[in-house]
């Protein structure tokens, strides 16, 4: 069964308002079976909305619709699609009493406008909407199901659940998607397909979609399949092989994100981490305390964003800030291995930059950033020059100095040599 999401609102084409109905809907239609193979946002224009549920009817099973079915003028789902398909619309005093009920348990009472939401085109099957005044309505038109859910998302999610996943799960089959999320550090978006691309020809019942971030490289290959145990064997067999393609730089082969990974690391090691930031500004911190139960191996950390607090609060020598700068091998040494000695942690991490968007140099451009790490040996320090924005470099700069932590565990010799 074959799916296309209609979402449906003006706003939605403006920069303020993302669709994000769609992306949960094709999460769960994907769950039960469906594919989607098509989606599309249009204004509240019956014109426009016509032509999109004119052509998702030549293409699609499925359509499932969100949006526009509220009580102002401008949601006009309801009347469009009725129109297109030829049905009157008739007023079902059930739903208008129900609206009312919903109105005074408020202490208000119901607008007139709000009869609207009460319409229900001929043959339409009404699907209570328990959060909200406007129901869902399931329609079917020579063999297709239309399926109109309200735009609010909390609506759209609990109408779904409760009326609309259960009756497709019925009829929509037993291909189910199943996928994977592999997930690179350190390795450009073309460097990650080079290196698994001769992998997609051997696997030709297997699509992988691949993403970019500044924080790495997700790989997701995905299988459609009736027989759970054979997929996942396929799916096994695919990863281990990216996994020898992709080697250190893979961290995660099920989407855990690199600070879980390194929180993982950090527990089975029984070792602690502070750091000292300073164009991160704490976003390594951030990441680091976002896991559950961090504070089993994230002591604290500084955000020494001024050369004097480098100073007086992580003990970098102010000679050493005159001398070399403050974005410096030296300094990111320094940052290192005075934080881990203030707090005691098994590891100190020191990051030191150039942000930007102003204050670069020949010698020191935007982009540069120095991330040292320390253990009881002393640190040891590396120097990046990432692109971008101000935003994508601090983003980077977590990510690197996560890494760090992560090989300084996994891959010991290469990380303290
Ligand atoms: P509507 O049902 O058209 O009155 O939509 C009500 C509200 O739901 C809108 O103001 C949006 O904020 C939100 N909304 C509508 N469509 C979507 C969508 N596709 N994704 C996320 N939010 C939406
Ligand atoms: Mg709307």
């Amino acid at each position: 069964m074959n799916a296309e999401i209609i979402a449906i609102g003006s706003e939605l084409l403006t920069p303020y308002r993302l669709d994000t109905n769609s992306l949960w809907l094709t999460d769960e239609l994907n769950k039960i079976g469906i594919r989607v193979i098509h989606k599309a946002v249009v204004g509240d224009s019956p014109g426009e909305m016509r032509s999109s549920f004119h052509h998702a009817l030549t293409r699609a099973d499925l359509i499932i619709a969100s949006g526009g079915l509220g009580p102002t003028d401008d949601d006009r789902t309801r009347e469009t699609v009725s129109e297109l398909l030829g049905r009157k619309l008739r007023l079902e005093e059930a739903i208008v009493r129900e609206i009312q009920e919903r109105f005074r348990r408020f202490a208000r009472t119901m607008p007139e406008i709000n009869k609207r939401q009460a319409m229900v085109p001929e043959g339409a099957t009404v699907l209570p909407n328990p959060r909200g005044t406007a129901p869902a309505l399931w329609l079917e038109e020579d063999g297709h199901i239309i399926v109109l859910l309200p735009g609010v998302p909390h609506e759209l999610k609990s109408i779904f659940e409760s009326e609309v996943r259960p009756r497709l799960a019925r009829i929509s089959g037993d291909e189910r998607l199943f996928t994977r999320d592999l997930r690179t550090t350190g390795l450009g978006e073309s460097d990650v397909e080079t290196r698994v691309r001769p992998l997609y020809q051997l696997y030709p019942d297997t699509e992988t979609t691949i993403l970019a971030s500044p924080t790495g490289t997700q790989l997701h290959p995905r299988t459609w399949s009736r027989d759970a145990s054979q997929a996942e064997k396929l799916l096994d067999e695919i990863t281990d092989r990216m996994a020898l393609a992709l080697g250190e730089h893979l961290y995660s082969t099920d989407g855990e994100a690199l600070e879980e990974v390194v929180a993982r690391i950090l527990n089975e090691n029984r070792a602690t981490v502070a750091v000292a930031e300073s164009c991160t500004g704490g976003m390594l911190a951030e990441r680091l305390t976002n896991v559950p139960g961090s504070s089993s191996y994230f002591l604290g950390g500084v955000i020494c964003y001024s050369n004097d607090l480098k100073t007086t609060l992580v003990g970098v020598p102010q000679s050493l800030i005159e001398s070399k700068g403050a974005v410096s091998s030296e300094v990111a040494l320094a940052l290192a291995d005075g934080i881990r000695k203030r707090t005691g942690a098994t590891l100190g991490v020191g990051v030191t930059g150039v942000a930007g968007p102003g204050g670069g140099t020949p010698e020191k451009p935007v982009g540069l950033v120095h991330i040292g790490l320390a253990d009881e040996h002393g640190p040891r320090e590396r120097a990046y020059r990432f692109p971008g924005d101000r935003e994508r470099i601090r983003q980077f700069a977590s990510q690197s100095a996560l890494d760090a932590v992560r090989r300084y565990y996994l891959f010991p010799a290469a990380a303290r040599a």
